[in-house]
């Protein structure tokens, strides 16, 4: 009865884009079988209502032992980019409808499942995992990446972003804790918009925050906020609950990384480097990453190719935020950047951790090709 009375609440939302009804004799949300269709067609494995992906660098050090960013900056995912697995749990649920997004926010709903609707983190691992393997099999026949494909089976990193915002997963506290506690689990990365702050919150009180906690920061006041992040499911103040996370950030037990997406059109101009400068010194995260906007996927449909920047004018606009900061009395420094990927990061020196999850010189322990 109390299962019906959410359902029912549920169902008041309007989803459009999952249904819910009984899978392996309980009732829960799921995918509806079109958007599934559709998403498979575009290479996603689909678990219910998580989604999997292999991404470009993951495919890339399959085949060419080339590893992302993230491998360059911080060491993780231990043995390269093929022993990440990026996944959402909640893959076409989001609060927002970002313009840069590369994913279909057009096929998204914004709701917060109740508990007893999604499901638990272990049979959501082990979905995942059958469906990385079907994306897998590929590889498996290539010679060049047939090791690394093996490899591929057992991640040591667990990337919870890919598409839809993690942290409306009602048992997200669960999930990471099961993952940390895998044999193979090196790392788990989380990246949130922020509109969620209660979620950060019981993660922190349950002891249960991921390794490496990303929150999205692409707009300096909140105009741009509502122009950008396009939120939808707290139209009021969206904006006022970002600024909670952002708050949060300085005080959470875990690496903390404020990620901003620079778009040409929209926040790339200088004059608001003062105002983005305020925000990092608010959020004082262990690392800033300054990116380009990459002109990929469904955000080709709302933005312009000229929108990127080349990796010579991230870094001018970085180099100018890390002085405005230290201006300001931060102690930032730079730390590292990646052209193929137009990103610089800035590592802040008075809440100094060592910038390596795993330290090159143990990576071999975790692969035969690092
Ligand atoms: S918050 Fe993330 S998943 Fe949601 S629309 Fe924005 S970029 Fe896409």
């Amino acid at each position: 009865m109390i299962a019906m009375e959410r359902i029912d609440q549920v169902i008041k939302e309007t989803l459009r884009y999952h249904v819910i009804n009984e899978v392996n004799s309980r009732i829960r949300i799921r995918i509806t079988d079109d958007t599934r269709a559709k998403l498979i067609k575009a290479s996603y494995g689909i678990y219910n209502h998580s989604t999997v992906e292999l991404c470009h660098w993951t495919k890339s050090a399959l085949v060419k032992g080339q590893s992302c960013y993230k491998f360059k900056f911080y060491g993780a995912p231990a043995g390269g980019s093929h022993r990440c697995a990026e996944f959402s749990p909640v893959g076409m649920i989001c609060s927002n409808r970002c313009v840069y997004c590369w994913r279909p926010t057009e096929s998204f709903d914004s709701f917060i499942p109740s508990e007893d609707l999604v499901d638990d983190p272990e049979e959501i691992v082990q979905g995942i995992l059958r469906e990385r393997y079907r994306l897998l099999t590929g590889y498996f026949g290539n010679p060049k990446s047939k090791d690394r494909a093996k490899e591929a089976l057992v991640p040591t990193h667990w990337s919870i972003s890919l598409s839809g915002e993690p942290t409306l997963y009602p048992k997200l506290p669960q999930l990471v804790r099961y993952l940390k506690g895998l044999p193979s689990t090196k790392s788990v990365f989380i990246v949130t918009n922020g509109e969620h702050p209660e979620m950060l919150e019981r993660m922190q009180r349950e002891d249960a925050l991921p390794t490496q906690l990303y929150l999205s920061c692409n707009a300096p006041n909140k105009e741009l906020f509502y122009r950008i992040n396009v939120p939808v499911m707290y139209r009021e103040d969206a904006w006022e609950r970002w600024l909670r996370s952002l708050e949060l950030l300085s005080r959470l037990n875990t690496r903390t990384v404020i990620r901003i997406t620079l778009i040409r059109s929209l926040n790339y101009d200088f004059k608001y480097i003062s105002e983005f400068a305020k925000l990092m010194l608010i959020g004082n995260p262990h690392f800033i990453e300054v990116k380009s906007y990459m002109h990929l996927g469904h955000s080709t449909f709302r933005l312009k190719r000229s929108d990127m920047l080349r990796h010579e004018e991230v870094r001018e606009w970085a180099m100018k935020l890390l002085d405005e900061i230290n201006r300001l009395g931060g102690n930032f420094r730079h730390m590292d950047e990646d052209e193929a990927s137009r990103i610089v990061v800035i590592q802040n020196m008075s809440r100094y951790i060592d910038r390596w999850i795993v330290r090159p010189e143990e990576q071999r322990k975790y692969s035969n090709y690092v």
